[in-house]
């Protein structure tokens, strides 16, 4: 890899050789300025790329501040977006989440990623509910993803189905013996109470 010595040797009247104060100072608008300076620069790019991959520690190199540059020391593939702004390539999960940080809607193919990994995720999902025989959630999984349930799946949505309307049913049932016990008045007389509760439970 050249070095920025290297590379900014070979081209003369360059901003940064022109002023280097500018591109060192510890002043914030001097910085922003010698920003500004890199971008009509020829070597922007390449003097960017060797700045990031030397973890240049020091100074505006390619349009990037030190601060910039630390946010890639990982190896991640950048790029410079339309306003000059050093960014993560495009293409990735975490690409796509930086485009609503940035206010912005998500490129195709940063959002063709999320989508792969939510079909990853969702995927792995399904495999863990299948590995416990099909489930209700299995059933939700696989309509998530546009595709008709398993049969084992299915299964579990009609046992709980049927479990559901027994349950109602019952509830239904005690509901009713309990209307028929305080609404509907009853002579007190033993054998009348026990001749309504009959009628309840037998409907
Ligand atoms: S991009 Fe900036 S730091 Fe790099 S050579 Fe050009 S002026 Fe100098
Ligand atoms: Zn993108
Ligand atoms: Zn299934």
């Amino acid at each position: 890899m050249t070095s920025l010595a290297a590379l900014t040797a070979r081209t003369p009247n360059l901003p940064c050789r022109l002023d280097p104060d500018l591109f060192f100072s510890d002043n914030a608008r001097d910085r922003a300025a010698a920003v500004r300076a890199c971008r009509g620069c020829p070597l922007l790019e390449p003097c960017a790329a060797v700045a990031i991959e030397t973890r240049e520690p020091w100074g505006v190199w390619g349009g990037t501040t030190a601060a910039d540059r630390r946010g890639f020391r990982d190896g991640r593939a950048w790029r410079f977006d339309g306003a000059g702004r050093l960014r993560q390539k495009c293409g990735s999960v975490s690409a796509y989440h930086a485009h609503f940080a940035y206010r912005e809607q998500p490129c195709g193919e940063c959002t063709a990623a999320w989508e792969a990994r939510l079909e990853a995720d969702r995927r792995a999902r399904l495999e863990a509910e299948h590995a416990t025989g099909g489930t209700t959630r299995g059933y939700g999984v696989h309509r998530l993803l546009g595709e008709p349930a398993c049969e084992r799946c299915r299964e579990a949505v009609k046992r709980q189905s049927a479990a559901t309307r027994r349950e109602r049913a019952q509830r239904g049932l005690h509901g009713a013996r309990g209307a028929s016990a305080t609404s509907r008045p009853v002579r007190a007389t033993p054998g009348r109470e026990t001749a309504v509760q009959s009628l309840a439970i037998a409907s």
